[in-house]
């Protein structure tokens, strides 16, 4: 069963980036799901005569079939994939590119914005498929408002800032909502919406006491996946890589693209930085082309009060595209591969899926839509 999660930010909502250090510091632009997955089983954990115990916390946080928390992002926007390029002078005006499938055939880059002769950048943030005010669609960045509060220690002889004692923080802004999902099964779909209810506040990050991080949970329940619009996914993202390069006719193609960071280790259990087609359950596919990045992943461990092992993941955005030889029946093909979507789409990849890693979406409209030069 799939939920979708809405979190509505009631106070300024500021969430650690990395372990601080220094005067000043920065917000996560997004609520990873351990953040909820952890508010949601204190929360739990404070109410009277509650506790790790109760068969409902076991099916909800613990055990293979425990819920599976993905990140939250404002306006159900999706990361920038890193394969995509911006124009540097107008962003969000001239058209962006992408170069999945373009490195998998030509393996030339896009050096010119097509309409400015501008440079071609990678984008950061998030984006969204849009429809503007005259009816048309197009890719769009979706801003995250912060504010940045700051204070200082007075010297109280001097009357001035103390040397040193100048701090700054930054926050997302109250009044915005971020949404992502949820997976559950069986019982632990029963007792996951038992224990939200209708609606359930949680304080998220840092600055509690100075009421910031107050935030309201709600989900609404949106069904078992389907898969027949995955399968529809699949042929259209064929199709449209064979028409926009001829070279793909032979070809059944299959992407990748990460929504949250993922974990995944090689066999000395170090962090891996690409994905291979075993990982998804392809069989005889080759990886045709990819761009991928590394993300530090920190954390806060509640029930022990100490701040988890920073270790290493696939940034959210990374993309792999795979390929092996057509049968000639893309129809049959596209059935074979939308169960393994579906599958990949719910459970997610790699290590910690409960708290939202490894969220992925298979042969995303992006690199079709923008693939063209
Ligand atoms: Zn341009």
């Amino acid at each position: 069963m799939i939920f979708q999660a809405t979190i509505q930010v009631d106070s300024p909502l500021a969430l650690t980036v990395r372990r601080a250090t220094g005067n000043d510091i920065d917000t996560l632009r997004y609520i990873p799901g351990g953040t909820i997955r952890g508010a949601l089983a204190m929360s739990f954990l404070e109410g009277p005569g509650h506790k790790a115990e109760d068969p409902c916390f076991q099916a909800v946080f613990n055990g293979p079939n425990a819920v599976r928390f993905g990140d939250l992002r404002v306006s159900h926007a999706q990361p920038w994939p890193l394969s995509a390029r911006i124009c540097a002078r107008f962003p969000d005006e001239h058209r962006a590119v992408d170069r999945l499938l373009l490195l998998a055939q030509r393996g030339e880059a896009v050096r010119e914005c097509r309409a400015c002769d501008s440079k071609m950048i990678t984008a950061e943030g998030y984006v969204r498929w849009v429809r503007n005010a005259k009816g048309a669609t197009h890719y769009s960045t979706m801003p995250v408002a912060t504010r940045r509060t700051a204070h200082v220690q007075i010297d109280p002889q001097l009357l001035r800032a103390k040397h040193g004692q100048f701090f700054s923080s930054n926050a997302m802004e109250p009044g915005q909502a971020l949404k992502g999902w949820i997976s559950a099964n069986g019982e632990a779909a029963e007792h996951f919406k038992t224990l939200v209810g209708g609606e359930r506040e949680l304080y998220l990050g840092r600055g509690r006491s100075r009421g910031q991080g107050r935030t309201r949970l709600q989900v609404d329940e949106i069904g078992p996946p389907d898969m027949n619009t995955a399968q529809a996914r699949i042929e259209q993202f064929n199709r449209e890589a064979r028409r926009l390069y001829p070279e793909f006719q032979n070809q059944l193609l299959f992407s990748c693209t990460l929504r949250s960071h993922a974990i995944l280790f090689d066999e000395w259990l170090l962090s891996r930085s690409w994905l291979e087609a075993t990982d998804l359950g392809l069989k005889e596919f080759q990886l045709l082309s990819w761009f991928s990045s590394e993300a530090g992943v920190t954390g806060w461990h509640a029930a022990e009060n100490l701040p988890r092992a920073e270790m290493h993941a696939m940034a959210s955005g990374s993309c792999f595209l795979f390929g092996r030889e057509a049968t000639g029946n893309l129809e049959q093909d596209c059935r074979m591969l939308a169960k393994i979507a579906v599958e990949l789409e719910t459970n997610g990849i790699g290590e910690r899926r409960a708290e939202g890693f490894g969220e992925v979406r298979c042969c995303d409209e992006f690199h079709f839509r923008q693939g063209g030069n």
